[in-house]
């Protein structure tokens, strides 16, 4: 097993944007073609932009060209993606009292702006929620960071359990912390989207799952950690009994509407009983049943 993860890994995620997406003897790629060999490998749907953003984002949805020759919004946007605009962004979350060390790294490594739309890309290492498309965004970085930081809580993570795939963001965070992560995502083309996204990155210890996360993955259980990315009016049952004794679930809690969700903390004490602290006003997409 470890021989062959060792195989299919030759690259940490800190190296790839400095390198060639393939091992082949490829000559350094430059940011436009970087840039280039995303949007191809991925083009994306053109309604997933909310009426409600910003106008820069205007871009996209009057139809700016998204393939071929490098456009100055793109350009821009790829000044605003290096190593040092990340850096800044973990400067913020340290200052605003993300304290543990472990997920401040992995946040610096990740790429971020790999996981959203190349028209969002300026915006990737903002403290915003930005849209990826089926109604769904890619959470804050302040909220990923608090999120991982309450289930971490300094404890070695051998297996982690994540609800709502999503871009694949978090689960490429949380791929730099524990040993083994599970995510759950329901809608297809989203599982399809992270598949793609965490292609590059080459990331040996993710496994994702299209499926129903309330059910949880009780062949994969028990968990170390189980990080909930949409809010449900509780947390399901099949959840608590996948924590292990010990272990720490994170989830917002609440209505689907949004107004009054609060990030909840469930610890696993004993076999039958479970600790619960209600903790931060929070806003995510709602948490559903069954698969689209
Ligand atoms: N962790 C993601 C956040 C995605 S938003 C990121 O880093 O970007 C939350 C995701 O939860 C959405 O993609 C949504 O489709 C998914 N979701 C909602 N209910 C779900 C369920 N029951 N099972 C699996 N995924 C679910």
């Amino acid at each position: 097993m470890t021989s062959e993860r060792a195989k299919r890994f030759p690259l940490g995620l800190a190296d790839l944007e400095r390198k060639p997406r393939t091992s082949t003897a490829a000559p350094r790629a430059g940011s436009d073609e970087r840039a280039r060999a995303r949007t191809n490998a991925a083009p994306r749907e053109a309604g997933l932009l909310r009426a409600d953003m910003p106008a820069s984002h205007g871009l996209e949805k009057m139809g700016a060209p998204r393939m071929g020759a490098p456009n100055v919004a793109l350009t821009g946007a790829l000044a605003l993606t290096s190593e040092r605009v990340r850096e800044r962004m973990v400067e913020r979350l340290r200052t605003n009292g993300v304290l543990d060390a472990r997920v401040l790294h992995a946040m610096s490594v990740v790429p971020r702006h790999m996981f959203v739309d190349p028209g969002l890309a300026a915006q990737a290492y903002e403290d915003a929620a930005l849209p990826i498309g089926h109604q769904q965004t890619i959470s804050k970085p302040s909220v990923v960071a608090r999120m991982l930081e309450l289930a971490a809580a300094g404890r070695e993570l051998q297996r982690v359990l994540e609800i709502g795939t999503g871009c694949g963001y978090q689960a490429a965070v949380l791929s730099r912390m524990a040993g083994d992560v599970y995510s759950i995502e329901r809608i297809k083309p989203l599982y399809e989207r992270a598949k793609i996204n965490l292609r590059p990155l080459r990331v040996p210890n993710i496994r994702l799952h299209y499926g129903d996360g309330r059910l949880g993955l009780p062949a994969a259980a028990p968990f170390d950690a189980i990080v909930i990315a949409a809010a449900g009016l509780d947390v399901p049952q099949a959840l608590l009994e996948q924590l292990a004794i010990g272990g720490r679930l994170v989830a917002p809690v609440g209505a689907q509407s949004g107004q009054n969700q609060v990030l909840t903390l469930v610890e696993r004490v004993s076999n039958s009983q479970w600790r619960e602290s209600r903790l931060d006003r929070v806003f995510f997409v709602p948490l559903k049943s069954g698969v689209i």
